[in-house]
């Protein structure tokens, strides 16, 4: 049995630490309470010692990286029942500065708890809802199997989005002489890359649980297993703890979904968590799937010099989206000389002599192979509802059984039961999680709220970025709503010129008749934040007169809305004509 041997403490308060000596290597024996490694942190040193035996099968860490609670640090290869409890800290080590954690194997110890709310999954949606739940005077308890923050905070929105600035740094460093600068021998360190990833997110984990403790929620670490509608058992440590809680929200997210074709499961075949921490820069990269997360990681990995194919099984990438604005990215990525096939099916993957990928696609009835080093799959995430027995307890999936069935309260067919977030499938962001959280909670504690997906923001983080919110112009379609639309090129404004970033373009959906803002897409610089002014528009029924009316700082590319709403007038815009 492979076991993952994890960092399960730090020293004192500390969130991440730096791999110091590693004193095994693969292929030693090792026994429990064996020491492998040290690791220092800014509140000192910790002696890591083994709470498996067995032997070392690799090795996942250098002298150096950067590391924090809950990393794999080594995999080794042990029995059935090799492993002892770690979550308890233990003597000094006799190096004084640091302690040594090795757990004894004791008996579990039983506790019986009372809860007003328990959530399962601390993820943007579970948080947010305890936090909220603690501030409104809940007695509430979180629970959690991996990392606090969930996907958003470990292996999604903000490490991708660290990946992004790395990149664009050193695109731009790249470009410097078309800003009047020069910049010779610059290089990705792709450790670095990702040390600095991990330093962000090992930062913002150890703010939520700083909000955590400071709210007096209760967190327990562990897998939470459903026993009827008002009892959770979860086994954390050495504990066991039986949890009979008033309400419960199922708040555990999504995990990579994959396809059923041959060659998926072999090596250097990677999804966005493993993307994430790798560990050298590939030459080249096949990405199957041309959705929101393909197309960061393909603008990412571009602009950090890497050859980039994507294979996409939609007529467009990002097919979601108003075809003005796939077409735009798609433009772009073809000028940065990332490959894109559509319409194209992914059959299999194969591996050439020198171990590098053969992505084998079906596109208008032919054969087609494209090669990388490794293959990225992007082709979306499913509700995770393993280990849940949602059927013991008799809670209603949505259509084809793929999320958790809620109504607009967030509240599943068990009337104590709520689900948020990426369980329930509806819209897999975020910010999505966080309100459907505070709408259940809201609820639970008594007031009345309900979950409108009329005005949700969306940020796509290619290059350039994409915001949209409200109405699009495919939606306005399929529904026959009558709109106009007023269009404004970030080529005619003066501030997207002197970011040296002037392409895409601003523009606003508002309703024929009665010109109330409906929705809006941007694809420009600045276009993740750019579109909230358009959220408080569609939010509020405002009018495209009330963004006219509007004055707009000069030089600001926020210009380019307060022209959008003039392009969308019979007299059109002031800084632009066709
Ligand atoms: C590569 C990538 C990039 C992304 N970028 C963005 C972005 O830029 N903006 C954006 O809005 N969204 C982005 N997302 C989506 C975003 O991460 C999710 O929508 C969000 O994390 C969903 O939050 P959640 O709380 O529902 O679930 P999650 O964040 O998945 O958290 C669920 C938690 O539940 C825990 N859990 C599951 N089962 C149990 C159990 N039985 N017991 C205890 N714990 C359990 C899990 O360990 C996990 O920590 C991205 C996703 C990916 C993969």
């Amino acid at each position: 049995m492979l076991i993952d041997f994890k960092l399960e403490k730090l020293s004192g308060h500390a969130t991440s630490g730096k791999v110091g000596k590693i004193l095994k290597k693969v292929n030693d024996k090792v026994a429990i309470g064996d020491e492998i490694l040290n690791i220092e942190s800014k509140k000192g040193n910790v002696s890591v010692s083994s709470n498996v035996s067995g032997i070392i099968k690799s090795i996942e860490v250098n002298t150096g990286d950067t590391v924090k609670k809950g990393d794999v640090l080594a995999k080794v290869e042990g029995e059935q029942g090799a492993t002892a409890n770690t979550n308890s800290p233990k003597k000094p080590s006799n190096s004084g500065a640091g302690f040594n954690y090795m757990g004894g194997l004791m008996k579990p110890k039983k506790e019986d708890i009372d809860i007003d709310i328990t959530i399962i999954g601390a993820g943007p949606g579970g948080y947010v809802a305890a936090i909220k739940a603690a501030q409104l005077g809940a007695k509430v308890a979180l629970i959690e199997k991996e990392n606090i923050g969930g996907t958003c905070l470990n292996w999604g929105c903000i490490p991708t989005k660290a990946f992004v600035r790395s990149a664009s740094v050193f695109k731009d460093l790249k470009e410097a002489d078309s800003y009047g600068l020069s910049a010779e021998n610059v290089s990705v360190d792709i450790n670095n890359v990702v040390n600095r990833k991990n330093e962000i997110v090992a930062q913002l984990v150890g703010g939520i649980e700083f909000l955590i403790e400071k709210n007096n929620i209760s967190l327990f670490r562990g897998h939470a297993e459903l026993i009827d509608s008002n009892t959770v058992f979860v086994k954390h440590g050495n504990k066991e703890t039986t949890i009979h809680t008033k309400d419960m929200i199922l708040a555990t997210g999504s995990k990579s979904s994959t396809v059923p074709i041959k060659g998926v499961d072999s090596e250097n075949v990677i999804t966005s968590n493993e993307i994430l921490n790798i560990k050298s820069m590939p030459k080249s990269l096949v990405i199957i799937g041309g959705g929101v997360i393909g197309m960061e990681f393909a603008f990412i990995f571009k602009n950090l010099g890497v050859d980039v194919t994507v294979v996409e099984f939609a007529n467009s990438i990002l097919e979601a989206l108003d075809d003005d604005i796939s077409s735009e990215i798609a433009s772009v990525a073809e000028e940065k000389g990332i490959k894109v096939y559509s319409s194209s099916k992914v059959t299999e993957i194969l591996d050439t002599e020198n171990k590098e990928k053969i992505v084998v696609f079906s596109k208008d009835e032919k054969k087609h192979y494209v090669t990388g080093d490794k293959v990225l799959l992007a082709v979306g995430r499913q509700p995770n509802m393993d280990g849940l027995d949602l059927q013991k307890l008799g809670i209603d999936l949505n259509d084809r059984g793929r999320g958790i069935k809620v109504n607009e309260k967030m509240q599943t067919n068990i009337p104590n039961i709520y689900a948020i977030g990426d369980v329930t499938n509806i819209i897999q962001l975020a910010h999505v999680a966080s309100h459907q959280g505070i709408v259940a909670v809201e609820n639970i504690l008594g007031h009345d709220a309900t979950m409108n997906y009329d005005v949700v923001p969306s940020a796509v983080f290619t290059d350039p970025e994409i915001g949209v919110v409200g109405l699009s112009e495919k939606e306005a379609k399929k529904q026959n709503i009558k709109i106009s639309t007023g269009v404004f090129p970030f080529e005619a404004n003066g501030k997207a010129l002197t970011l040296g970033e002037s392409r895409g373009f601003a523009k606003i959906i508002k309703d024929k008749n009665t010109n109330k803002i409906l929705g809006a897409s941007i694809v420009g610089p600045h276009a993740t934040d750019l579109i909230h002014e358009l959220a408080l528009a569609v939010k509020n029924g405002l009018k495209d007169v009330d963004i006219i009316e509007t004055i707009h700082a000069h030089p600001t590319t926020s210009e380019s809305i307060h022209e959008a709403a003039l392009a969308s007038t019979s007299l059109g815009a002031i800084h632009f004509s066709e």
